[in-house]
């Protein structure tokens, strides 16, 4: 009987043991939110992929942990329907006259194809070497548990405060263009009485020992051109048929393209950093029931592209260079541009945030990456689109940054994971950026609003 009361004590002190010497990923089993790695799990096991976004589960999962934290308080706010909720939590600082630091995070992610992964997307499983698989595990739940993380860490084991007021909003729709999410916040009262001053949004993997950053996403347009002709037998050599209109156009494109990939490969730019244009579709020829009509040219066609443009090209002068050069109207052309993002912020500037010393927040930004043993890789264009565009347009410095090094980028892709010591050492990362960003007393300068 003795033997038998001693049993639970023994292996409690052999399961100490273990946890304070072997690696976490082997706690990882763990579905209590007794550490981070089952906290982290426990909200990548939430359904938040489109198109039925769980997201009043991952809310609560938020908000339950928040509450955890001393002085952190929470706020739910809908701006579109009660099945879109923004949470809103808020860490008080001292000095509350001072411009607010915000970090973000989408509560969504994208669809999985679950029978081509090795493991449920959503059940958070841990690999022996400490992969955590699941969607959403790098885009972008990571970041939306670190900051959390790092402020418990700050507040819990060094009683910091804050000397300016930081703030975590959890989007809804980001995946989605982010109109009914962040695209509504930025316009609400509620968002202009945060004043805010400086933004951090998600970022993406790092393959290389180096942190990404990123200050600027590019602009998607969707041009189609549409040629028309005389139509005519197949057999007729004749100027001006719309199919010829057509290839006029596409090799005066293709050669644009040439040039902008030339400069890619010559290694002058990055990918992001040219304009890229690739064609999409093509829609000619006059059908017939076994495919089209070989002897007819047809008097109508049409072609579509992805253009997407950085920051720094001028939107004006490649509007004239398609209505010039494209698509020109003496050559029986016309053209539709659906311009899927603004180049501009509200006050006519390029939409990017600047990474030099005439931002004081990119200063601090690095510095407190070089404080935590981390490095920074030249700053980039996202070679897509994100929330950040939002708060560009209204002038707010914003980065995108996502701690993951020596990591594949895996976003949207199957089988996304991430390891236990990249995700713990994010945290790592999170506290010295999120002390050094809110105990900034901006005054050597003047804040760039
Ligand atoms: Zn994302």
């Amino acid at each position: 009987m003795s033997t038998r009361h001693h049993l639970p004590l023994i292996s409690a002190v052999f399961l100490l043991f273990l946890s304070l010497y072997l690696p976490p990923s082997l706690f990882a089993s763990d579905d209590h939110e007794s550490n981070p790695i089952s906290r982290f799990r426990n909200y990548l096991r939430i359904n938040t992929a489109h198109p039925t976004p769980n997201y009043a589960a991952a809310v609560n999962h938020l908000t339950a942990f928040a509450a955890t934290i001393p002085t952190v308080q929470t706020q739910t706010l809908y701006f579109t329907t009660r099945d879109k909720p923004l949470l809103l939590i808020t860490w008080p600082g001292s000095n509350p006259t001072l411009p607010a630091i915000l970090l973000n995070s989408h509560l969504d992610s994208v669809p999985v194809e679950p029978s081509k992964w090795l493991h449920d997307p959503f059940a958070a499983h841990v690999s022996d070497d400490g992969k955590i698989y699941a969607r959403g595990a790098q885009d972008d739940k990571c970041i939306g548990m670190q900051y959390l993380e790092a402020i418990k860490s700050l507040k819990v084991n060094l009683d910091y405060t804050p000397l300016r007021t930081v703030y975590i909003s959890y989007v809804p729709d980001e995946e989605i263009g982010g109109f009914d999410g962040w695209g509504k916040f930025v316009e609400s009262r509620e968002f202009k009485e945060l004043d805010i001053g400086f933004v951090l949004d998600e970022g993406q993997a790092s393959i290389t020992d180096e942190f990404r950053v990123f200050y600027a996403d590019r602009s998607p347009w969707n041009l189609v051109i549409r040629a028309n002709g005389i139509p005519g037998h197949g057999s007729k050599m004749y100027d001006n048929s719309a199919m010829e209109n057509l290839m006029k156009s596409v090799e005066v494109m293709m050669k644009f393209r040439e040039n902008q990939f030339d400069l890619v490969k010559a290694g002058r730019a990055m990918n992001s950093e040219v304009i890229s244009v690739n064609p999409v579709f093509f829609k000619a020829g006059t059908p017939s029931p076994s495919g089209f009509l070989m002897n007819m040219q047809p008097s109508e066609v049409e072609a579509g592209f992805d253009v997407r443009l950085p920051p720094t090209a001028d939107p004006d002068l490649m509007r004239r260079r398609i209505e010039e050069e494209w698509a020109p109207e003496w050559r029986n052309m016309t053209y539709e541009i659906t311009e899927k993002g603004p180049l501009r912020d509200n006050m006519g500037r390029p939409l990017m945030t600047a990474t030099n010393d005439s931002n004081p927040w990119w200063s601090i930004f690095k510095q407190a990456i070089a404080a935590s043993g981390g490095k920074l890789a030249k700053p980039e264009i996202l070679p897509s689109t994100t929330d950040a565009r939002f708060m560009r347009q209204l002038g707010i410095p914003t980065l995108g940054f996502s701690p993951m090094k020596n990591t594949p980028i895996l976003l949207h892709d199957h089988n996304e994971y991430l390891k236990d010591t990249v995700y713990f050492e994010g945290i790592k990362v999170y506290e010295h950026i999120i002390r050094s960003l809110s105990s900034f007393d901006g005054a050597s300068i003047i804040e760039t609003r």
